[in-house]
């Protein structure tokens, strides 16, 4: 089926909930797709349970949840799955990918004057199905490219999530800038704060390309200042998701013995969702060890600042702001 513009192909689902005989199935969709939820749930042939709350990615799904209230397969809709996570759900799960349908040349021409020399093509989610056809156009404008391939928690050969570039930097070597295809700014942004090289992200819904550097260089900023208003910080709070691709309780534990060992305080917090209003602990400073979009996206709307694992490290003297990498969930 068609919507929104996307090509969401229900015939796995279909088959799986016949061949199985489930009678009730849980629907997962992202907040973009919530409006089309009742339409999808209408051609599943099963007693449905949309899941409600909020969904941001693959890393966050919803099968304890629905398993609780006698759900026998869940269809998540929207994303590709994180191969590291494969059989480790409370259920079983299909994942449904949300294809873009939108025409892409016009946003490639729009970029080709960008592109420096060798092109590593990157793309999110919704677009990395139409690598090959980008590929192609750039190869009849003269260009060289290349399509990396990225580790366990990357689906397929060029996509980025926005916790995880390593499809990018698989070819880093090898490439002179970076071609993004795709919605949003999270993704080609995190790429360029982990590369050197000129990323270009051209959106072909909007119909806009646009160069990361100026963006990199105000988040950048931005960042450095949530560094020094966390300075005279004592006491800490580290934040862990329970979302099961966000969850890094390791690096959660790590953090709170660096804190102690200089002297301050650090508490481990545990949430499902991130909202400031949830954060009434009188701490000086959150450090997040979940999504890194929390820090870097939302970071206005808290009133302490919150920061990456990584920008700790500085904040405490463990490492250089010379040396400051994009958080990356690996
Ligand atoms: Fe996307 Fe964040 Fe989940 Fe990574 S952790 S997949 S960036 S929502």
């Amino acid at each position: 089926m068609r919507i929104a513009g996307y090509e969401i192909d229900l015939d796995e689902a279909y088959e799986v909930i016949k061949k199985n005989g489930y009678e009730r199935v849980g629907l997962q969709l992202p907040d973009g797709l919530k409006r089309w939820g009742r339409k999808i749930a209408d051609e599943i042939n099963a007693s449905v349970v949309i899941s409600a709350i909020p969904c941001h990615g693959a890393c966050d799904i919803a099968d304890r949840e629905l398993k609780e209230i006698g759900i026998q397969l869940l269809i998540h809709i929207g994303h590709p799955e994180i191969p590291k996570f494969r059989g480790k759900y409370e259920l079983p799960v299909i994942f449904i990918e949300a294809l873009s349908i939108d025409g892409i040349d016009g946003a490639i021409q729009r970029s080709l004057e960008k592109l420096v020399g060798r092109v590593g093509l990157v793309a999110n989610a919704q677009y990395v199905h139409r690598l090959l056809e980008c590929a192609s156009i750039l190869e009849k404008e003269g260009f060289e490219w290349k399509i990396g391939r990225g580790n366990d928690r990357i689906a397929h050969d060029g996509q980025l999530l926005g916790c995880n570039y390593t499809s990018g930097l698989s070819i880093a070597d090898e490439v002179d800038s970076y071609l993004y295809i795709g919605s949003g700014n999270f993704h080609p942004l995190g790429l360029a704060l982990t590369t050197d090289k000129s990323v270009v992200a051209a959106d072909p819904r909007q119909k806009k390309v646009e160069e990361m550097e100026r963006l990199k260089e105000k988040i950048l900023r931005q960042r450095w200042g949530a560094i020094e208003i966390a300075r005279d910080a004592e006491k800490f709070g580290i934040l862990i998701s329970r979302k099961i691709g966000q969850r890094r309780v390791q690096l959660a534990k790590k953090l709170e013995e660096i804190i102690k060992a200089k002297g301050k305080k650090g508490y481990l917090l545990e949430l499902d969702e991130f909202d400031p209003s949830y954060l009434n602990f009188g701490m000086d400073c959150y450090v997040s060890t979940a999504c890194p979009r929390i820090a870097i996206d939302d970071y206005l709307m808290y009133d302490k600042p919150i920061i990456t694992p990584i920008e700790l490290e500085i904040l405490l003297g463990k490492r250089d702001w010379n040396d400051y990498e994009f958080d990356q969930i690996l």
